[in-house]
């Protein structure tokens, strides 16, 4: 017994006047001894943290910085994109016009990402960038690299991320949403419908995920959830690259559950995918705890979500999760309160207008760093909306 733990039971000797009471204090202070370190983690990350202001995408500002810092010395130089111009689309704006290379290897994406350039293009400079649109980021940082955007990368990439195509159009399509999970301006009307219908004292108190197998760190989980189904109810859906049941370890694939029903759910799962996934977003919506598994993969918002603050961590071995099930189950209040501030957070500062914002910010501070003039290139045609 540590000396701390002494002293409660003094402290509970001393409180008490009879048995009854000697007992249930005595299980309070072991309960509070047993979670402290992780209540502990939530008080000093919230005593770290500095809300940020709602006006001009403010929160999300210092990735732009950090993410084009590599290029703030020397600038951008033709010949850097001209290096890398297999790495993606190449993009031109002249004369608040927008233009494209014909070649887009997934044309919803470009469709996506234009949509919001095209909302902004009145106030562009010229300038020319190359977009990546597949999952995956191109470049190396260690490599000192020319800049390509991509919607999601790691510490190691030198990638400048971008708001993803998805938030209005191009993302997957699973059964559910046969044209791609787009729309996040609808996917928010009707998450937070379903979220009012289902309070927190009414959601079940079950961990959840529903998703298919794009990479394993998912499969503790839902093996967890085989052996212990009264804790998680964790299972793999199909995706389109589905062959045999060794793509859903063994089992039939389960059904697709549609965003708003993730609300039904007190504890919800995120995971990375072949880069981050689009799931992360729609979870806070809930009002559900999101346990956020794994934290090198990044969009443009991760970094203003904090640990503790907004979600609760969960390391990519899993070495915690299942204490961290009893944890949650056993402080519901401050759970809930975590659950709120995420939800607060991206219902207030991931809205339509601020990934517009997020572009226009982007791209005139990217403009600032070209060494060279735009010349049209008249092999690209113009992108209208
Ligand atoms: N999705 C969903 N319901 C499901 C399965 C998937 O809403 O039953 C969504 C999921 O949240 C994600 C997208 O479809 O945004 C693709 O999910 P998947 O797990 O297949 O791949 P990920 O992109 O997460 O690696």
């Amino acid at each position: 017994e540590t000396p701390e733990a002494e002293a409660d039971e003094d402290r509970v000797e001393n409180d008490c006047e009879d048995e009854d009471c000697v007992m249930h204090e005595k299980l309070k202070y072991t309960k509070e001894h047993r979670w402290s370190h992780y209540l502990e983690e939530i008080e000093s990350a919230l005593a770290k943290y500095e809300p940020c202001s709602q006006a001009n995408c403010s929160c999300h500002k210092s990735v732009i910085e950090a993410d084009l810092s590599l290029w703030v010395e020397d600038g951008v130089r033709r010949d850097m994109l001209d290096q890398l111009k297999d790495r993606g689309t190449t993009y031109q704006i002249i004369e608040h016009k927008l233009y494209r290379e014909e070649k887009c290897m997934f044309p919803f994406r470009c469709k996506g990402v234009e949509h919001f350039i095209l909302e902004i293009i009145d106030d562009l400079p010229n300038m020319e960038f190359i977009l990546n649109t597949h999952d995956y980021p191109q470049t190396i940082r260690r490599l000192k690299p020319g800049p390509v955007f991509s919607f999601s990368k790691t510490g190691v990439h030198a990638d400048v991320m971008y708001p993803a195509w998805s938030f209005w159009e191009g993302g997957p399509a699973i059964s559910l949403y046969p044209t791609g999970i787009g729309r996040w301006d609808l996917h928010r009307d009707t998450i937070a419908k379903e979220a009012a219908k289902w309070p927190w004292e009414k959601k079940k108190p079950l961990g959840f995920f529903r998703g298919s197998r794009t990479t394993g760190e998912r499969d503790a989980l839902v093996l967890h959830s085989r052996s212990h189904p009264d804790a998680v109810d964790a299972q793999y859906t199909k995706n389109q690259a589905w062959r045999s049941l060794k793509d859903t370890l063994g089992v039939e694939p389960a059904s697709e559950v549609k965003f708003e029903d993730h609300c039904h759910y007190k504890y919800l799962y995120n995971f990375r995918g072949v880069a981050a996934s689009f799931r992360l977003k729609h979870l806070f919506l809930c009002k559900s705890l999101v346990f956020h598994v794994g934290e090198e993969w990044k969009e443009f918002f991760y970094p203003a979500l904090k640990p503790w603050v907004h979600y609760i961590p969960i390391a990519t071995d899993f070495g915690n999760a299942w204490e961290l099930l009893d944890f949650v189950k056993e402080n519901d209040e401050v759970v809930r309160q975590i659950a709120e501030r995420g939800h607060e957070f991206v219902w207030h500062h991931l809205r339509m207008e601020d990934v517009t914002c997020y572009w226009k910010t982007l791209l005139l501070e990217y403009a600032k760093l070209l060494k060279f003039r735009t010349r049209r290139n008249p092999s690209f045609a113009e992108v209208k909306r």
